[in-house]
């Protein structure tokens, strides 16, 4: 099963893909996730990508669509994956289509988890994430057992730069230019599916689960 998640940055489209990944046993691809172990690797790529990332726009194409096309041919996506943050343009898109157009291949769902901009600061201010794992917890509705610490690593927990309001803003901004059009490109491919991600974390991976089968 190949699947991409879509929505705005914090609607719950990582939180959602952990929960995939238990239940179908695929890996869950995060661009930013390997972004960020690259910048705390001290990489190059890392280096590159921290300028964009640190003022909420979008790492160039270029940057990201061979990474991850490498990453799609490791053996553990053989039986398929859960791509998130990815893709984030159009070009991005088209390039993923085309890779796996290669091989005979295409993507079997787009889940675009909707939740309305007015919710997303909200989400955003009260995430926290592990500095070890990248696990993510929010304050309010995911809290972790001990206040500060990763329930799954024992890591210490940080709110991400890139999530204090101000560059929360640029991020929407971005994701409604360059993002949101994803929706109907992956509309007219027959594959989107749509699911409200106001609920309970619980309740958008029914939905989630309604929908993959
Ligand atoms: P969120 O989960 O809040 O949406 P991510 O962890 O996916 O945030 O991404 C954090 C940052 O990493 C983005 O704001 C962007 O700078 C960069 N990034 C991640 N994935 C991509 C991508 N596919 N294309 C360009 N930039 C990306
Ligand atoms: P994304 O990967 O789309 O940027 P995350 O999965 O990191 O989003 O979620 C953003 C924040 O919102 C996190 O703090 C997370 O714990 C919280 N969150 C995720 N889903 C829900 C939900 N359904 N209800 C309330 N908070 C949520
Ligand atoms: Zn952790």
């Amino acid at each position: 099963m190949k699947i991409v998640m879509l929505g705005a940055p914090g609607a719950g489209k990582g939180t959602q893909a952990k929960m995939i990944v238990e239940k179908y046993q695929i890996p869950q691809i995060s661009t930013g996730d390997i972004f960020r172990a690259n910048i705390k690797n001290g990489t190059e790529l890392g280096k590159k990508a921290k300028t964009y990332m640190d003022q909420g726009a979008l790492v160039p194409d270029e940057l990201v669509v061979d990474l991850v096309v490498d990453r799609l041919a490791k053996d553990d996506c053989a039986n398929g994956y859960v791509l998130d943050g990815f893709p984030r343009t159009i070009p991005q898109a088209e390039a993923l289509t085309a890779a796996l157009a290669a091989q005979g291949d295409k993507l079997d769902y787009a889940i675009d988890v909707e939740v309305p901009d007015e919710n997303i600061v909200n989400r955003m201010s009260g995430r926290r994430a592990c500095v070890n794992c990248g696990g993510t917890y929010h304050i309010v509705y995911n809290p972790t057992k001990v206040e500060g610490i990763c329930d799954a690593c024992g890591g210490k927990l940080i709110l991400r730069d890139d999530d204090k309001p101000e560059t929360v803003q640029h991020r929407l901004t971005v994701y409604h230019e360059q993002t949101q059009p994803l929706i109907d490109y992956y509309n007219g491919q027959g594959i989107l599916k749509e699911v409200d991600g106001t609920q309970d974390m619980a309740d958008v991976f029914a939905d989630i689960v309604k929908v993959l089968g």
